[in-house]
């Protein structure tokens, strides 16, 4: 059987991350303000009340936002499924590992677009072992917790060697 995509985002499979752990402020995106790690308070267990009519109630900025699968894979690899509502005493643990996993997801989709330049052998290599480990690797919540510190900075490190290739798409595209 085939992977499913690491980075689509299934909202069933979730626990309303997102609508628990972002903060925003009222304005043109958003009808109120909410604290981080704040249930919203147009969530319904795990499903927002206003679904359906988030861009004329005022919340553009909810229809914008895409985890790349984050929070689905968080809940479902992470914490075997459960939520944090039937298990209040995970939240926090739950967010910092929503947190890990958005950055983890951010490079995979970095490391996707890579594809297109004119990376020489090593390179390419890289980039799909850095790919193999964030993707097929099975994370647990301690591991996403040193990520940010170990496997991040690695593969930021590898992004920054190869600016020599972005400032090639950029003149092919003058
Ligand atoms: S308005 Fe709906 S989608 Fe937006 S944070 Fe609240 S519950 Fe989530």
């Amino acid at each position: 059987m085939s992977q499913p995509d690491r980075l689509k985002t299934d909202c069933s499979r979730c626990a309303a991350l997102c609508c628990v752990m972002l903060a925003f402020d009222k304005g043109e995106d958003f009808g109120f303000d909410k604290n981080p790690c704040e249930p919203c308070r147009n969530l319904d267990t795990h499903k927002c009340k206003i679904h359906d009519t988030l861009a004329q109630d005022g919340f553009r900025g909810c229809v914008a936002y895409d985890c790349l699968g984050a929070g689905n894979r968080v809940i479902q690899e992470v914490f075997g499924g459960t939520s944090w509502q039937s298990e209040p005493r995970l939240m926090p643990v739950m967010m910092e590992a929503f947190s890990a996993m958005r950055e983890v997801h951010k490079r995979i989709d970095l490391l996707r677009a890579a594809a297109i330049l004119s990376l020489d052998p090593d390179e390419e290599q890289r980039r799909l072992e850095f790919l193999a480990q964030l993707e097929d690797h099975p994370w647990t919540a301690s591991e996403l917790n040193a990520f940010e510190f170990g496997l991040a900075l690695e593969i930021d490190v590898y992004f920054h060697g190869m600016e020599k290739h972005l400032n090639e798409l950029v003149s092919a595209a003058r």
